[in-house]
């Protein structure tokens, strides 16, 4: 039997961070993950963006979620020896004259400080983009190159035993007052469940309101773009090198495809074509599942009826902003050391618990 403090399931954004949060503080941690190919991080395009929606609002904590994420990718950067982090301005171009109009009025009355810089109704020519009717530029913010840096961490978690690719089974788990023990042979005093979208089918926590949303991406070979910012209306267009953009997303409620659609393909080309005047090839479509909360905050905090059980989730489409700093609240909360944030606490969903005959394992 091995023991840990901690057994993670899931190995996407939530569950790499924490982990690397515990290890950090000398924690002994396994996590296991089945590398979906859908996994929402596997898919993502990696924006953080702090300014956002059709009311173009600042976002929840914007200033220090983005500051923590800074500081988390760069030290992984220094780590792995790889970038992951690209600080890129993104240029929101104005849909409509209305659109411009609402954001110039009041742009002297939000609380958007450094985040945007520049409102322009006529900007200057930039190579390949449909300029338009203008639009502003937000600062301090980029893409984090999410599938790459995952892949940098679980290669370092095979290779130093704190990772293992297996699909979890939940028939092999017993959770008792103590602890939890895996397959008999992997002991944890805490197992915190970071499986995204896939929580739904969760024995323990199925009861939350965590609904899957599809979305897709098209990554295109164009040569004509210029490469120098990220480029938003409805969608995005993020530089990926080597004269490849990562177009997105579609977001899709249920009934959910699965795999990749034609309508996706023929919505994120239309949506390439509204932002550049540029030729473009398709050279990939990818899928995957967002796992969204009906109040659009995470779900992070233990089981009401198993304290050796906890939820780290419900990243929506915000996990890259959100996870390091998330992580390092969180890891505070499982040591004893903070008491979890009112906006992100699962008994805020309390109410919709009853105790469920689908949980398995429990030795009473
Ligand atoms: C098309 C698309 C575009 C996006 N773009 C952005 C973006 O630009 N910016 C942004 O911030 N966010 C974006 N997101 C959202 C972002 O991807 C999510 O917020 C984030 O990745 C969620 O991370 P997670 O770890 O909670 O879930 P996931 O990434 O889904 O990870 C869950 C992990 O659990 C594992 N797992 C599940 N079940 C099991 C099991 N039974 N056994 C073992 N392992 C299991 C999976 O293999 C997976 O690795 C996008 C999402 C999509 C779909």
């Amino acid at each position: 039997m091995t023991s840990y403090d901690y057994l993670i399931l899931g190995h996407g954004l939530a569950g790499a961070t924490l982990a690397y949060e515990l290890r950090q503080r000398g924690r002994t941690v396994l996590v296991l993950d089945e590398t979906r190919p859908d996994s929402a991080s596997n898919v993502a395009a990696g924006l953080m963006n702090p300014v956002t929606g059709q009311r173009f609002v600042l976002t929840w904590l914007a200033d220090e979620l983005l500051s923590a994420a800074a500081v988390f990718y760069r030290k992984l950067e220094a780590e792995y020896g790889q970038q992951f982090f690209f600080e890129t301005p993104i240029l929101k171009l104005f849909s409509s004259v209305k659109e411009q109009n609402d954001i110039v009025s009041r742009s002297a009355d939000e609380p958007w400080g450094a985040f945007v810089e520049e409102i322009s109704s006529a900007l200057p020519p930039i190579t390949g983009v449909k300029t338009g009717l203008g639009g502003i530029f937000i600062r301090r913010c980029g893409y984090v190159a999410v599938r790459e840096m995952l892949a940098a961490l679980a290669a370092d978690g095979l290779h130093n035993g704190w990772l293992r690719h297996e699909t979890f089974a939940w028939n092999d788990l017993v959770i008792d007052q103590t602890g939890v023990t895996y397959k008999g042979a992997i002991q944890a005093r805490q197992f915190v469940c970071c499986e995204g979208a896939a929580a739904m089918r969760n024995p323990y926590f199925n009861w939350l309101p965590i609904t899957a949303n599809q979305g897709e991406v098209l990554d295109v070979q164009c040569d004509g773009l210029s490469t120098e910012q990220v480029l938003n209306k409805g969608g995005y267009v993020v530089p990926l090198g080597a004269g490849q953009f990562r177009v997105g997303a579609t977001y899709r409620w249920p009934p959910l495809p699965l795999g990749t659609t034609p309508e996706a393909l023929t919505e994120l080309g239309q949506r390439f074509s509204e932002m550049s005047d540029q030729p473009f090839t398709v050279v990939d479509q990818r899928a995957g599942f967002r796992p969204a909360v009906r109040d659009r905050k995470p779900v992070l905090g233990t089981h009401p009826a198993w304290p050796v059980l906890s939820i780290f989730n419900g990243f929506g489409s915000k996990g890259v902003m959100l996870a390091p700093r998330l992580a390092t609240h969180f890891a505070n909360v499982l040591e004893g050391t903070e008491a979890l944030w009112p906006e992100v606490n699962i008994s805020r969903y309390h109410s919709l618990y009853i105790s469920v005959p689908s949980e398995v394992g429990v030795s009473s």
